[in-house]
């Protein structure tokens, strides 16, 4: 059966040339306002070259906003000929784990970014970075303060809210600001070798505590924290702010333009003192808005929430929106970079339609997937003009959007299955499909026509009967008879048991982030984003179904269950060892409609 099906590649092809091929899509997928800021500075000589990094920090996977931030990053790279660094942005010990570098990189690659061995980690500059601080320290722009980290929130101060309008009261100097360069300098060492307590001491870049902007008031650069870190266990006992860190990790790996998401912009004044003041490489950040998308969640401390409260199997649910997850529900890269290139970069917050996702997949799947028929909620037909035993071979095209894709060989014998919902007893109107004395064509089939049909005690239709028209192979009536209905089949003899698994969306809400006072982000969960369907049956070849895997060169298979939408397979069998199918996404495009409102 399904003769060429599985000697179909169908898996997307791996290499970072999948996303630079298209050098038009990669101009639109990058942005154009951040292009024009590049190529300003490459003419009047601030750069004569162009290096980006993409930076996660690995205390989670990444979802489908890092795929935009790293397509950006790829993207302006190669658009300039220029090179991309991997940089796991790993100060801070509590959180992070090499499981997550692990996972982070199986994704980059899944998305065919290659980082051509550029793999970096900030926890391999500690030393230079405690150099760096030594540095500033010596030019009196910093010091080790004692208060504690909640007085030094409230020393700096919040902005209020005075008749509508915020205004930011000028911060109080902590008493140790003034404390000198060689007692600043013995104090820091001494916070390095473990002599004080976690939370004891901070070491502060004195810059303002009278500016506008919070983030300048004497932000925190190191702090102690007694705890080991996955990279380099117990060797320190001081960790460097995000803040303080990321410029001076672009300036150590010569970082040209350091992109990151808008949230970060009121700290660019900040970045740009450190790198100043440290005197270091003058990588230069510019920012873009974050990626959001509805009934969705995008931001790893909720993903993890979802994670650890057991309200999704694990980062790779298929109703996650991180890669891992998107991928296990058979979404491919093609997919990613036409939905990335369609959303486009800009510098204003907004949230996209996960509808959007959908038509890229859409679009994608109908060229690759294998058309096959699967019945999820089986009803026997018996066909009463067949022998028992009889076989007639029918053939099914794999898919007509690919030629190359073949055909394969149905068998139609006398017992057969189809969709519980293709027969009515008693049909409503402009209803197509099966019923007395009515007549459909069988996918790939024959005509048959409706004669009569069982039930059990209970009144469920247990059974129906049909006369078939030999004359019909194909589906055509030679008198041409009209055939409103056509249904999707499966020989009783062969078909094969699988389990479906249907999904929703995971919040009930458009905006599941926007909580009221009193709720919280689970309040919005979705009770019934997923319905796992016993008891489905699809045609025998799917017990060889590869599922998607990151290295696209191993396999992957993508399915079109007739008239129900792509699935592709789990990677984990069910508990009687039936294939797992995890649909995809349905046939219907909402988008469509959607764009024509
Ligand atoms: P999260 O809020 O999910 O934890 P993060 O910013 O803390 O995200 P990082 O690992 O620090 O996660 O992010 C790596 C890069 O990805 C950063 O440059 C960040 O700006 C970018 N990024 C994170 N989330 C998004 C998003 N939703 N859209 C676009 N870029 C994003
Ligand atoms: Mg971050």
């Amino acid at each position: 059966m399904c003769k060429n099906a599985l000697s179909l590649d169908s898996a997307p092809k791996s290499g970072q040339t999948q996303f630079m091929d298209d050098a038009e899509a990669a101009a639109e997928a990058a942005g154009d306002f951040i292009s024009d800021c590049v190529k300003k500075d490459l003419e009047n000589g601030r750069f004569d070259h162009v290096h980006t990094r993409f930076p996660p920090e690995p205390n989670g996977w990444l979802h489908i906003g890092h795929c935009k931030a790293m397509t950006i990053d790829f993207l302006m790279a190669a658009r300039f000929g220029g090179k991309c660094n991997l940089r796991f942005d790993d100060t801070n010990p509590e959180k992070e784990d090499l499981s997550y570098v692990e996972a982070i990189k199986r994704d980059v690659k899944w998305l065919g970014f290659d980082w051509g061995g550029r793999e970096f980690y900030a926890s391999d500059y500690y030393e230079y970075l405690y150099e760096a601080a030594v540095r500033i320290i010596k030019k009196g722009k910093a010091y080790v303060d004692d208060l504690s980290e909640d007085d030094i929130r409230e020393y700096r101060g919040t902005a209020v809210d005075k008749n509508h309008i915020t205004e930011t009261p000028p911060g109080r100097d902590s008493p140790f600001r003034s404390r000198g360069v060689e007692e600043n300098l013995d104090l820091f060492k001494r916070m390095r070798d473990g002599e004080f307590a976690d939370g004891a001491k901070t070491l502060r870049a004195k810059i303002d505590m009278t500016h506008p902007n919070l983030v300048m008031r004497d932000p925190v650069m190191y702090r102690i924290r007694r705890e080991n870190h996955y990279r380099t266990g117990s060797a320190w006992r001081i960790y460097p702010m995000y803040d303080f860190q990321h410029p001076l990790s672009d300036a150590k790996e010569g970082i040209t333009h350091s992109l990151c998401s808008l949230e970060y912009e009121i700290h660019r004044p900040l970045y740009e003192w450190f790198i100043r003041e440290a005197e270091v490489f003058p990588s230069r950040q510019i920012e873009f808005a974050r990626l959001n998308m509805t009934y969705t969640v995008l931001s790893k401390r909720h993903l993890l929430q979802l994670v650890q409260t057991k309200r999704v199997s694990g980062w790779d649910d298929p109703r996650m929106p991180t890669l891992a997850g998107l991928r296990r529900r058979g979404c491919t890269a093609a997919a990613l970079r036409s939905f990335m290139s369609r959303i486009g970069v800009s510098k204003t917050d907004s949230t996209v339609d996960t509808a959007l996702l959908d038509y890229c997949l859409r679009e994608d799947l109908n060229k690759r997937a294998l058309r096959v028929m699967a019945v999820l909620k089986p009803l026997k037909l018996i066909i009463e003009n067949l022998d028992e035993g009889a076989e007639i071979t029918l053939e099914a095209v794999n898919n007509p959007e690919d030629e190359g894709a073949g055909k394969r060989e149905i068998l139609f014998t006398r017992e057969i299955w189809i969709e519980l919902d293709d027969f009515e007893e008693s049909p409503p109107p402009k209803y197509y499909r099966l019923y007395p004395g009515n007549s459909v064509r069988l996918r790939y089939g024959f005509i048959v026509t409706c004669t009569s049909f069982e039930k059990d005690e209970a009144g469920n239709v247990i059974a129906v009967r049909a006369v078939y028209d030999p004359l019909t192979k194909g589906g055509n009536a030679p008198d041409n008879r009209k055939i409103k209905g056509t249904i999707h089949w499966l020989s009783a003899a062969r078909a094969l048991p699988i389990q479906a698994r249907i999904y929703g969306h995971l919040f009930t809400a458009e905006r599941p982030a926007d909580v009221p006072p009193g709720k919280t982000l689970l309040d919005n969960i979705n009770p019934d984003s997923l319905a796992i369907i016993k008891g489905a049956l699809a045609e025998p070849c799917l017990r060889q179904a590869v599922p998607p895997d990151v290295d696209g060169a191993a396999g992957g298979q993508f399915f079109q269950f007739e008239r129900h939408g792509y699935f592709v397979r789990d990677p984990e069998d069910g508990t009687d060892g039936e294939p797992v199918f995890n649909k995809t996404v349905a046939l219907r495009d909402t988008w469509a409609k959607i764009k024509g409102k």
